[in-house]
């Protein structure tokens, strides 16, 4: 776990955007600017993905990133790989600590399994990056770019014998991770509706999204 503190004013910033759990964010973010992740009241998880804004088949991999730092968790230091092994973002700031890159995203399908066939119709992340890939055509990302993704703020911790725990947060009320784009990306994030598990305490809850220009 790193803590590390940004040295950013969000007076500063050039945009801010409150994403309400159950929506989405997707928009580019030059090479150069910062992206901050804020939770805002606390124990939320941010679904993640990332794609060259330049061609879209290129896109965060969980294997590169996980195999050249040698650790299956993201914090302040972390360089986000894609699946070509080029760094794409790299995280400069974190005040949570640990971040997962293990336990995927929640869908209708995976809901049923884990928890109740009657959980089919609930809200899951899967559902909310469709819908945005089906209201941005002009990013070109569509369905089959869908693959693996971050978890922000969630806590999916292995243990000794090698097994995954959804666990209770680890993250609280104004903590945040900030990142800076090694190229230009696509930030497609769903603030996951779960409400089966306890990876946002079973009360999702809005996240901040916001951008800095290049610093001078
Ligand atoms: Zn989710």
């Amino acid at each position: 776990m790193t803590i590390l503190e940004s040295k950013l004013s969000p007076e500063n910033a050039v945009e801010h955007h409150t994403i309400g759990a159950g929506d989405y964010y997707f928009a580019p973010l030059k090479k150069g600017q910062t992206l901050r992740i804020l939770d805002l009241e606390g124990n939320q998880a941010a679904d993640t993905l990332f794609f060259n804004a330049a061609d879209v088949s290129e896109r965060y991999s969980a294997t590169d990133t996980i195999r050249e730092q040698g650790n299956v968790y993201l914090t302040a230091g972390s360089v986000l790989r894609s699946n070509l092994n080029n760094p794409m973002l790299e995280i400069t700031a974190d005040t949570c600590g640990r971040h997962d890159t293990l336990g995927g995203a929640c869908a209708t399908e995976s809901n049923t399994v884990r928890y109740d066939l009657e959980k089919r119709c609930m809200h899951a992340c899967r559902d909310s990056w469709m819908l945005a890939v089906a209201e941005h055509p002009e990013y070109g990302v569509s369905k089959r770019d869908i693959t693996h993704n971050i978890n922000f703020f969630m806590n999916v911790p292995v243990t000794a014998e090698g097994g995954l725990t959804f666990a209770d947060g680890i993250s609280g009320a104004g903590k945040y991770v900030e990142m800076t784009a090694l190229m230009d990306v696509l930030v497609l994030m769903s603030n996951c509706p779960q409400l089966n598990n306890p990876c946002n305490g079973y009360n999702p809850t809005p996240v901040e999204m916001i951008v800095w220009d290049a610093q001078a």
